[in-house]
Parts: structure tokens; sequence; C-alpha cells
């Protein structure tokens, strides 16, 4: 997954900073009154406008009402069912509807378990049943391109509430029509925040609030210059703003999006008065780029992407294209704030969200754990105090700083950092002979022919190898120390070379003579089928051994340039292997930092902290002897907007962290990606490893036991260290937090009595039964023998 998005930068690396990126001056416009909302075809569809109680124009059937919180708003539709009764529906008549059309319909709704919304549209049924998970209070997105076919003009669209499990609550709210296939309309712009419904700031650390912007211009409507602008309230100290494009790919289809930085892009700053109360307003002004007409055609994140289940990453995190820095003069309160799109035709509806203010707890510092984030949009120019907030929440390591410059602005910033405490400086790398253009860095196949259907020769050594690591060297110069290697892809290459290292890794690990690869792979071979799974495992012994002549190469370039030789590699993409000791050559890598994202999709992790908690104990335990120290490479929501997000999208960042802590040999973890992490997740950062540290020795060295497997979402981990120890209990099976105990027994505990880490309870078993409370916190960290 790394890669492809990587890939996915390199390709708009080139595209994008073509030269011909000049900049049309800003032509004055003159003030529009014509607020540009009018084009959603359903009327009262944020469910904002209420008379005595009711929703304007929406009518009803069964037990419905109005909700409240809406979906970033105040207000909500809602409907109930139990089993018996007939279904609950609201509905409301839509007009001027012309036949033969695409219209896009979208909505958010909350389902219960088991339950379905039924949109009935122009004679058709839309089936509405992805929920992640029981008594769901997270919002998803539902989205499709309809035709109208025969009907026309008058036509009612309505919402019919089925199924559940008892007496349960169904929510919709921002409803949405538009003709065509645009999900924001037809020649409109829009700012809207990510994510969910409440945005942090601090007074202790700068506060990063990611927006993300859309549009849509046809030939011959595109304004000179679209207005992103943000209304602060004066409570709020504003530091700087990034700013970003957001790009498509592939540029014909809509398969992902990025953001690539606008360095361009002015922002200015006005005091403004609000009902009485001094506000500002950070007005960005993002002009249209000549020849970059891909670029800005269309550029709206499409139907479906937005509410898409299969796979988060990317579609999401590609989306944030404006980034306000800020910090908080108050250390408490909630506060409104307010934004919108404008251009030279139109407006955006203003928008409102609440801002509310948090304090980020001071974790302390780490002696020997690895801890490392990536950092927001170009939060290495924008954000002043960088080293100290990933300090104060106990961060020793930065990964993908964004910085303007080239290697001497990195060389300079790096420097700096290093001396303020921070330790590790990660870059994303690859194998060297990965995506070289020369053909003998091709995998050879069957047939001695450098097809590349095999991968990548591992073996090659030629001028790609060169060019690639004279770059990492380059980076290693500016202060780069921890190398992240990136998704590995498998090499089957039937060079003499290669089968020569085939050869060689049969000597070393088995009793078995050697036979040509070439031979056994082919089809319908009849002799000893083990030589199949060792040309397999052969795959990832050789990338480590790939790995080992790398640092070693990098290594001697230091030291020829009289550099401190320290580098750490990390290995986060495995290839699939049958014997442990296929990892034996492993050892180059420093730390295993496979990738666990959570919410990348419903099927991975489920969204679930203990199933993430459970891979990295299997994994480690799978490699045996041969487990390299993990650091595991975690992710924050990717995004709260996800479906997926089993959990509150904030707390389930701790939860993560302390569920990979429990694994067999724990070093660390390091934050992908960075720009998806706002403030809500560096709370609950600090909160974990404010644990870490002050457990670090437990964390570090104790021995994990087997865990507990309570049920699914449920379950108990236990670490040891001589006369001391961590358990972790947990349980995740509900959304929202209901009061459950958790009951347990290990006869690794010698029934001492247990002491939360937080709160100071105590738990004593009762006849060698623990029972501990699960309340809001849905992960307690529990101590013995140690204080
Ligand atoms: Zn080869």
């Amino acid at each position: 997954m790394r890669h492809y998005l990587l890939f996915i930068c390199l390709i708009f690396t080139l595209l994008l900073f073509s030269p011909n990126c000049t900049i049309k001056q800003f032509v004055l416009q003159k003030e529009h009154g014509a607020i540009d909302g009018g084009q959603n075809l359903v009327p009262n569809g944020d469910i904002e406008i209420l008379e005595n109680g009711e929703p304007v124009r929406w009518n009803y059937r069964g037990r419905c009402a109005v909700g409240c919180p809406g979906f970033q708003s105040d207000y909500a539709l809602t409907m109930e069912v139990s089993g018996q009764d007939q279904a609950a529906q609201w509905e409301t008549q839509l007009s001027s509807i012309k036949p033969h059309t695409k219209y896009v319909i979208c909505f958010w709704y909350r389902l219960p378990q088991k339950g379905r919304i039924e949109v009935i549209l122009f004679g058709k049924t839309l089936s509405v049943d992805q929920m992640f998970r029981y008594n769901p209070m997270h919002w998803c997105r539902y989205s499709a391109i309809l035709d109208s076919e025969e009907m026309e003009g008058n036509c009612k669209i309505s919402f019919l509430a089925k199924g559940g499990i008892g007496p349960f609550k169904f929510w919709i709210d921002r409803i949405e029509l538009y003709e065509g296939e645009s999900p924001i309309g037809q020649n409109c712009a829009r700012l809207q925040y990510q994510y969910y419904n409440t945005a942090y700031v601090s007074p202790d650390i700068i506060s990063p609030l990611p927006f993300a912007f859309e549009w849509t211009f046809d030939n011959g409507h595109r304004p000179q210059e679209i207005q992103y602008i943000v209304e602060l309230p004066d409570e709020v100290e504003f530091i700087s703003c990034a700013l970003g494009r957001i790009c498509k790919w592939p540029p014909d289809g809509w398969s992902i999006t990025w953001t690539r930085r606008d360095d361009t892009s002015k922002v200015e700053i006005e005091k403004i008065l609000m009902e009485g109360r001094p506000y500002f307003r950070v007005l960005a002004r993002v002009a249209s780029i000549l020849g970059d007409e891909k670029q800005l055609t269309d550029y709206v994140v499409p139907v479906g992407v937005r509410d898409h289940w299969k796979g988060s990453l990317g579609r999401y995190s590609g989306m944030i294209s404006m980034c306000l820095y800020v910090r908080s003069k108050v250390s408490s309160g909630s506060f409104p704030f307010y934004y919108y799109a404008k251009w030279d035709r139109g407006q955006q509806p203003r928008k409102r969200l609440n801002l509310e203010v948090i304090t980020i707890p001071e974790a302390g510092s780490s002696k020997n754990l690895v801890l490392i984030s990536e950092v927001q949009m170009q939060a290495g120019d924008k954000n002043p105090q960088l080293a100290e907030d990933f300090l104060r929440i106990g961060l020793n390591g930065i990964g993908h700083m964004d910085l303007r410059g080239g290697d001497s602005a990195l060389r300079n910033k790096i420097g700096k950092f290093r001396q303020m405490g921070l330790r590790y400086f990660t870059s994303w790398v690859n194998i060297a002979s990965y995506n070289v253009d020369d053909k003998d860095a091709k995998a050879m196949d069957l047939n001695g022919q450098r097809t590349g259907k095999g991968g990548w020769c591992l073996s090659y050594r030629g001028p790609g190898w060169v060019k690639n690591m004279n770059q990492y060297k380059k980076r290693l110069e500016s202060g780069v120390n921890f190398l992240a290697f990136d998704d590995a892809k498998p090499s089957t290459c039937y060079c003499d070379q290669c089968k020569r290292l085939f050869a060689q890794f049969l000597r070393i690990n088995t009793d078995l003579p050697y036979i040509d690869p070439s031979l056994f792979m082919k089809e319908g071979w009849n002799g000893d089928q083990r030589y199949k799974i060792l040309w397999k495992d052969f795959s990832l012994w050789h990338y480590g051994r790939t790995a080992q002549a790398m640092k070693h190469e990098l290594v001697q370039s230091l030291r020829y340039r009289g550099l401190n030789g320290r580098i750490y590699f990390g290995i986060s993409s495995w290839l699939p292997f049958t014997h442990p000791f296929a990892a034996k050559s492993l050892t180059a890598f420093d730390f295993d930092i496979r990738q666990t994202y959570m919410n990348w999709a419903s099927s991975s992790f489920g969204g679930s902290p203990k199933k993430v908690g459970d891979y990295l104990y299997q994994s480690q335990e799978a490699l045996g002897i041969y487990a390299r120290a993990l650091a595991a490479t975690l992710s924050p929501g990717l995004t709260y907007m996800h479906p997926a997000c089993a959990l509150d999208p904030y707390s389930q960042m701790k939860y993560q962290i302390l569920e990979a802590m429990m694994a067999p040999h724990f070093a660390g973890y390091l934050m992908y990606a960075g720009k998806d992490i706002d403030l809500g997740d560096m709370k609950y950062m600090a909160e974990a490893n404010a644990l870490m540290v002050r457990f670090e020795e437990i964390v570090l060295k104790g021995k994990a036991i087997k865990p507990i497997e309570i049920n699914q979402w449920s379950g108990v981990r236990i670490k040891k260290l001589g006369s001391k120890g961590l358990v972790l209990v947990s349980d995740y099976s509900t959304y929202e937090p209901i009061d459950t105990i958790v009951r347990f027994s290990s006869n690794d505990l010698d029934e001492q009595t247990l002491i939360d880490a937080e709160s100071g309870e105590k738990i004593i078993p009762i006849s060698g039964i623990y029972h501990v409370k699960i309340k809001a916190e849905r992960a307690r960290l529990l101590y013995f023998g140690a204080d």
C-alpha cells in the first residue's frame, strides 16, 4: 500500500512541477450576493430549517423525528422501527426533474444492527445496509448515480427504515441530489472540514485543522481564482496555512486522490466582527493555473470514492488540501467557527462547526523506544514548533517533513531537531533494483527472457542501482538515519546469479541437493515439491541479502565522508514464506515496521485495535528466533470519515498503540500517514506514549504471554519481566461505551493485585478471577510489581 502512494507521488512530482505552472494575476471581482446553495434539488436537504420542531418540506409515516446533533450540523432525520412495526419513512417532493438525465444522490447515515435504509427515487429502490458495527454512532456516507429515465417534473424521494434488531434508530442527514455526475453540483466549489463533528485546538501544541476543497467548473465558467475562507474566533492564534492541490489518478479515471503542495497561492488574514465578537478571517486565494488543465477540470472527489468500503488509504488520506496551523490562547472552552468557498459568481453556504479547546499532556521522553510520526501537510515549513510539539507528546522521531529548499534545508532542520532531542529521521525507500528502467534489472523468466514478470532481479547492480543508491546516500548525508523500506514485491528471477544464490540458500538451510529452479518450477514437474516452497522462501531471503548489500554500501559511503555511520533499516512489508529460516538474512533490518492499518478496509483489521494486537503477536511468534525488534507502522483513522471506523476515531489511536506495545520484542512504532493526524490523534498518542515511557523497561524487555481471548472484540494481554508486569484488558465490542466487565484468570499473574496505571484503582482477584470494569476507557492498562 505504501508503495502505491509513493509511486503516485513520484508521478505527480514529474507531472506537476512542470515549468508551465504560471500563476494568473488575480483580477478583482465584484461582490456577489448570490449564494450558490440552490443546486441541491432536495428541499431542506440538510434538515436545518424547522417549523414547530418539524423539518420544513418533509413528510413522514411511522415513528419519525428530528434528532440532534446531525452530521456536522444541528439536526438530522431519524426513524425508529421495531420488528413488528410497519417501516418508518421520510419523504419529500422534488421538482423540475428532467427525463433521461443522470443525477447524483448523496447522504450521510447511521444504521442499527442488521438495519437497512431503502431509498426510493425515479421508481428505483436503492438498498443501503453497510454499517460497520452494532449500535454505531459513526456517520457513513452513501452516494450513487441514477438515471431519471421516464420520470419528469415532480417526483418523490423516500427513505424507508427496514429491519434492525430491536427498536433502534436510523439517522439520515445532508441529503443532496444534483443533476449530472458531480457530487457537489455544477460550476461551484466547496470547502469541507475533515474530519468529524468537532475540531480540536490546544494552547499546548500547534493544532492542525485539516480541510478539503473540491470544485467543478465547465470550460468558460472557470473562475480566475477560488477563495477558501475560514473564520476563527479571536481566542485562537493563527500561525500559518498550508495549501495543496488535489490531484486525481489516473488522469482519465478516479482510483485515487492525492495532494501536491501549493506554495504559490496567497493567504490573507483580516480582522472581522461577528455578532459583536472579534473574529479573524483566513482567506486563501487559490488561482487557476494555466497550462495545467488536467488538474483543474472537474476536480471533485467523485461519487463512490468518499463512501468506499473496500480500502480507504489514498482515497481518503489524499483529500486534505488545506491545513491551518493555529494555537488556542485560552485553556478551555468551545467556540463556533465558519468556513466556505467563494468564487466570482457564487459562494458555498457558510458552514459552522465548533472548536473545542483541549489540553495535551506532557508524555515524558523515552530512553530506548523508537517513537516516530509523520507530520501534517508542509509541517516542516509551517509549524515553527514542530520539534517541541513532538517532544511534548513523547515522540523522538519524525518522518516526511515536507520541506521546501531541498537537501540543505533538510540538513539544517534535522541538525536543529537533533540538538533538541529528536533521534530518528525517516525516509521511505525501496530495494535499489526496484522500479529501475534498465532492462537488466527486470527478473528473468523460465525461458531466459528479462520480461520482469517475476518482479525485479535482486542480483542486479547496474546503473539503475547506482542511481538509486546515490539518492539514498544524499538523504543520509542530510541527516536522515532511518530508512523505511516500502512495499516489497516477490522476486522470482531465473538469471544465473540469482540461481547461484538459491544454491547457497539451499546449502545453508537444508540438506537438499541443488536443482535448477527453471526445471522444478516448470509446469508438470513431478519431483520433490518442497523445492517450490523453498523457491518462494528464497524470495524473502534474497530480499534480506539485498538489503544487507545496500546497508553495507551506505554505511561505507557515510564513513568515507566522515559521517556517523549508524543508520537504521525498517522492513514494512513481508514477502510470503513458509520456513522461518527464510527470514534469517533479514539482519540488516533493525526494525520490523510491518504495516497494520486499522481502518484500511472493513475486511482487514476491521477497525479493531485488538486485531492489530493479535496480528502483531502472531507475526512475531511465527518468526520465532528470527523476529526483529518490532516498530509497527500504525495509522490514524485513515481517515475518520471512513465507514470502517469502528471506534471513536480519536481514542482508537491510543488503543492500537497499547495493543501493539504488548507484542513480543516490541521497540516502538511509526505513525503513517502524517497528514491524517490531527490534534485529537496527538492527544491520544501522548496518553499512550506516557504509559509506554513510564513502563519502558517492561514494554521493551518483558516476555509477552499468549493473549487470553475473551471474544473477537475483547481480550487480555500480559507482559512480564521478572516479578513486574503489565496487563492490558480491553473490550471494543460497541461503538459507544457500554459498561461491561471482563473476567479472566491467569496462572502467570499469581493472584497478584493489579493496579490501574491511570486511575490507580486496585483490582484484587476473587477466587482467582479478575473482574475488570470497562467503561468509557475501552482498554485499561494495569500493572503489578512495579511503580
Ligand atoms: Zn536475477
